[in-house]
């Protein structure tokens, strides 16, 4: 704990899932944490208050991605609260977790506005929140990018969400470079099936089915990545940048 004391971050999506694992744990080294959300205000809230009932600090932003105007909503409401807090709006630590994960429609069906949806919150608005962050992250920042194992196998019914992913890793590939001499580190953490507290995961026979891709046997715990996110965004990772780092508990070991 505390390897992040005077830290700022921004974790997309963090109101459920991976994402709220996550805020907890940068909040918990530390960190003064923006909790991200579009739609549900109550679990972003209750993110925050886990946060603070360990003595962390975070607070809400509000803001849907992938629609015009977003990254400048989501600046807005970043901006005023660290600057509340911190009397400035110095970023440390940006996690662009938040994305379109749903199957949705079958590959033959996928209309173009869905695939458009989908580029536009997992692939565009990831873009324009770094190109935004970087005009407030100093030297030592943290820029860490969700994948997922799916572009390394694969999976007929998410071949346009892993093309999106796929843009991501590609973004983390092509900027490691260019932000180095800055002092800041990006990276992509690709999750295998990981339990975020959706309906499926309430399901005994559907888990222990999910459970088999694992080299371990089980679906990941939220924790499981969200450790990996974390140290990442430390210090101790200062020598990584422009990995694709496997967090999918052995599930491309195949
Ligand atoms: P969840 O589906 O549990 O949560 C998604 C989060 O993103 C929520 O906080 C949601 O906010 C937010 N969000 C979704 N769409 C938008 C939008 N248009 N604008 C703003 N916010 C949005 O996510 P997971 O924890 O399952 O996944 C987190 C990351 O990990 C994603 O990038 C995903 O692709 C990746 N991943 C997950 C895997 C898994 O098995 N869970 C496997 C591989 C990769 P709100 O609550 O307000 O709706």
């Amino acid at each position: 704990v505390d390897r992040l004391t005077d830290k700022t971050a921004l974790v997309t999506g963090s109101s459920r899932g991976i994402g709220r694992a996550t805020a907890i744990r940068l909040a918990r080294e530390g960190a003064l944490v923006a909790v991200h959300y579009t739609a549900n205000e109550q679990a972003a809230n209750d993110t925050v208050e886990l946060i603070e009932k360990e003595g962390g600090s975070a607070f809400t932003v509000r803001a849907e991605l992938g629609v015009p105007g977003d990254v400048h909503e989501l600046f807005l409401g970043l901006e005023r609260g660290l600057k509340e807090r911190t009397g400035d709006t110095r970023l440390d630590i940006l996690v662009n977790n938040a994305a379109v994960t749903s199957t949705g429609s079958a590959p033959e069906d996928l209309t173009p506005e869905e695939f458009d949806h989908y580029f536009a919150v997992n692939a565009k608005a990831p873009y324009f929140i770094v190109q935004r962050a970087l005009g407030q992250m100093p030297s030592g920042g943290r820029i860490v990018n969700l994948t997922t194992g799916v572009t390394r196998t694969s999976v007929p019914d998410q071949v346009a969400y892993a093309m999106t992913k796929g843009a991501i890793e590609q973004l983390t590939f092509q900027l490691a470079r260019i932000l180095a001499p800055r002092g800041i580190t990006i990276n992509s953490v690709a999750p295998g099936i990981t339990n975020n507290g959706g309906p499926i995961f309430d399901n005994p026979q559907a888990v222990e089915a999910m459970a088999k891709f694992s080299a371990f046997n089980r679906v990941g715990e939220a924790g499981d990545v969200a450790d990996v996110i974390t140290f990442l965004t430390t210090d101790e990772a200062r020598w990584i940048t422009g990995a694709f780092i496997d967090a999918t508990g052995g599930t491309l070991l195949g």
